[in-house]
């Protein structure tokens, strides 16, 4: 293998300086036995990736399993990794507001900085089938849980893979199209399912962050926090107000959100009697389930279940 590289090495020397560079290991383009080195911020984009490259690439999930992603901000070791990576893929500017400092940092010669919500219309939290008028307006960065920019989002990184390493060009291409085509059946199921519902409400113990979802299906959405983010802590009133809402509602179901113990709805379980049911926004994903080899799908899949049955869906 050595001795057939440094002949296409001896060779592209005689072609052009393109193939040395190549020869030397420098970024662009890679040697079909080289993996892409991929880095992602964020559960949805690691999957998506994996799905895109697969053995093309060798992908990383910057975020450890289990840590809450609004407010992360990358160590020095975090920065080292994305330093010597070939693509680092965010969410956006709204999700991850600490790539504008780590851009500083990074030779983009060298990593291709890709932005994931690139042709994604981002929606502010009024626009989103949010019946509290209560809450704050802020730009929404949870896209992802949106299939339609689900789909876009794995455009994205197809065309970057592309750019990177354009051989791979037609089986990144075909595996971004089986993917997509699995994104837009799912939909369908959510779009079937949750078209016959007894409450189009979903009560959530967590933060804003199913307000592309509840807009994508026509159903109404309130959070316990505020925010777009898990920062401000609901104050008592305001979770004796969604206590409230849910008794003249009649709603059976609390939804709380993965990674934190689910101590808002279990307040509000006591208070009202209604039980509780998950719903993973996929930020990220706990040490087991990384271990299990979740998919971004399956987490869909399992959502679309506890809110048929959270919401009386027939
Ligand atoms: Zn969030």
């Amino acid at each position: 293998m050595k001795k057939i590289l440094e002949k296409i090495c001896v060779g592209g020397m005689l072609l052009g300086c393109a193939f040395i560079v190549a020869c030397q290991g420098s970024p662009a383009p890679l040697h079909p036995a080289v993996k892409l080195r991929v880095i992602t911020t964020l559960f949805p984009l690691y999957d998506f990736s994996r799905e895109v490259g697969q053995g093309r690439v060798a992908v990383d999930l910057l975020l450890p399993p289990g840590v809450e992603s609004h407010s992360f901000e990358p160590k020095a070791g975090d920065i080292r990794k994305i330093q010597e990576a070939d693509v680092f893929i965010y969410t956006g500017k709204f999700m991850e507001p600490w790539v504008d400092d780590l851009l500083k940092s990074v030779d983009q010669r060298k990593v291709l900085i890709v932005d994931a919500s690139e042709g994604v219309r981002l929606l502010t939290s009024g626009e989103e089938g949010n019946s509290d008028h209560l809450h704050q307006e802020m730009v929404d960065p949870h896209i992802w849980l949106d299939l339609d920019n689900a789909g876009q989002m794995v455009n994205n990184i197809a065309a970057a893979f592309t750019v990177r390493d354009p051989k791979g060009q037609a089986y990144y291409k075909k595996n971004r199209d089986a993917y997509r085509e699995r994104l837009r059946l799912l939909d369908d199921r959510f779009k079937k399912s949750l078209s016959q519902c007894d409450s189009r409400t979903i009560y959530h113990a967590g933060h804003f962050a199913f307000g592309y979802l509840a807009r994508r299906y026509h159903l109404q959405y309130i959070s316990a926090y505020q925010g777009v983010t898990a920062d401000a802590e609901p104050t008592p009133k305001r979770i004796a107000l969604l206590a409230q809402a849910m008794k003249n509602h009649g709603s059976k179901y609390i939804f709380y959100e993965e990674l934190v113990e689910p101590r808002i709805a279990e307040t509000i379980a006591q208070e009202t009697g209604v039980r509780l049911l998950m719903l993973h926004a996929a930020h990220n994903v706990s040490k087991v389930e990384l271990d299990r080899g979740v998919t971004f799908t399956q987490i869909m899949e399992r959502d679309l279940k506890n809110l048929s049955l959270g919401l009386s869906c027939h």
